[in-house]
């Protein structure tokens, strides 16, 4: 048994895989793929990793996950220890709070949430040593014939792999290329959102602030020194927009919340000024299948559930661990795999998004004052 393993082990050597994007999605991938003694190459179309964000929750199956990974003890050592969620009307009045930690208690160990920018260098530490990173170049084009993929690269240059991985997010250049238009995957959810970073605290540390109006949300996140600004408003119609021009998406927020009272006026200031902002709609990727000859999606590529999941991250290292014991159950036979990542992640996949669908979106966008009020005394119900 152990000189079987062994052989296998050699064959994969001679075995190449490229992944595209090194997010959560990507560097988890590509930290297993190596485990299994492939050679692992990423392609990343920004400069370096992609930091900012709001901080990542890693909760219960990821907790053993991580552990497997062998980044658990870093992870528990830089947890954010969040200890109030208020809900305030228009005159910062608090209408309920919800007591995440009481002062001097200790944390519990089956949830923990750490810094976006913390847990991308923690993956990027475990794997930067042992694979290739191409930064600033992307996937062109791509052309399966017989055991191989051939990939054509946006800089001209070619290379044939045996798999391709397509970890790049919500926009997947994999999946437009490979699996067709992004329209056909994706469903928009009705709202679009935007966060802005400032490295000062606006509001008390360790504390989460809710401002609502009917199809209207705004949410201050504070921590280590840092606030996250959010703003999140309703659209049954979709908004033409470049995704590209980050100036006319400030425009959206700032015409969208213009007038709006709480501290709304100063935090779009904040808006105007910033360097740290993301705009996107709020939408679920959904497709029949994640995977297609020698090309799998990973992460939000193929089955992102949106940010009001509050999991974007924690999905893509489940995903690529799934991916990864597929790959174990059937010894590195990737058709057998492929169709076993299929199968057996689909089910919890499809539950996390059906939850967002019924719970999610009402509870930080409320409709009505009547369910704003209700939401601000009940609290989300966990
Ligand atoms: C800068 C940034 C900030 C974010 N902030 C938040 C947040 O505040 N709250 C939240 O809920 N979610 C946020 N997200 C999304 C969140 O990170 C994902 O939901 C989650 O982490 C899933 O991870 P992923 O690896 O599948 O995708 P992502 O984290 O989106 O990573 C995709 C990666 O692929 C790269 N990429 C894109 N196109 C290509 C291409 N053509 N070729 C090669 N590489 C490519 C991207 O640069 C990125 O590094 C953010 C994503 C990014 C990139």
């Amino acid at each position: 048994m152990i000189k079987h393993k062994r052989i296998k082990m050699e064959l994969l050597k001679d075995k190449k895989v490229l992944v595209s994007g090194a997010s959560f999605a990507g560097l988890s991938t590509a930290y297993w793929m190596n485990k299994f003694g492939y050679q692992v190459t990423v392609v990343e179309i920004a400069d370096g990793l992609k930091m900012g964000g709001t901080p990542v929750n890693i909760e219960g199956h990821t907790i053993d996950i991580v552990k497997r990974m062998g980044i658990f003890e870093q992870i528990r050592s830089n947890r954010l220890g969040m200890e109030m969620l208020e809900f305030k009307n228009a005159d910062d009045v608090t209408e309920g709070a919800m007591l995440l930690k009481r002062e001097g208690q200790e944390l519990s160990d089956d949830a923990f949430e750490i810094e976006r920018n913390t847990l991308l260098t923690l993956l990027f530490d475990t794997v930067k040593n042992d694979v290739e990173f191409i930064f600033s170049n992307s996937i062109a084009a791509l052309e399966e014939s017989g055991d191989k993929i051939d990939v054509s690269f946006r800089d001209g240059t070619q290379q044939s792999f045996d798999l391709v991985f397509g970890c790049d997010g919500i926009h997947s250049a994999v999946r437009k290329i490979w699996f067709g238009n992004e329209a056909d995957y994706l469903h928009f959810l009705g709202q679009y959102f935007s966060i802005t970073i400032v490295n000062k605290l606006l509001i008390k540390q360790n504390t989460t602030q809710f401002y609502n109006v009917p199809d209207k949300a705004v949410m201050l996140n504070g921590y280590n020194n840092k606030t996250d600004i959010i703003f999140c408003f309703r659209s049954e119609m979709e908004i033409p927009y470049d995704y590209r021009d980050e100036e006319q998406q400030r425009q959206i927020i700032l015409e969208q919340f213009k007038g709006q009272g709480w501290r709304t006026a100063e935090l779009l200031e904040e808006v105007r000024a910033s360097n740290i902002f993301y705009f996107d709609k709020l939408c679920q990727i959904k497709m029949p299948s994640w995977t297609k000859g020698r090309v799998a999606l990973v992460g939000d590529a193929g089955y992102c559930a949106s940010p009001a999941a509050g999991m974007g991250g924690s999905l893509a290292i489940d995903g690529a661990a799934a991916l990864a014991d597929a790959f174990q159950q059937h010894s590195g036979n990737f058709e057998l795999a492929f169709q076993a990542y299929n199968k057996n992640f689909r089910p919890f996949i499809e539950a996390v998004q059906a939850k967002v669908v019924q719970m999610g979106l009402d509870a930080l966008v409320p409709r009505t004052e009547e369910a704003i009020r209700k939401r601000n005394t009940e609290g989300f119900g966990f």
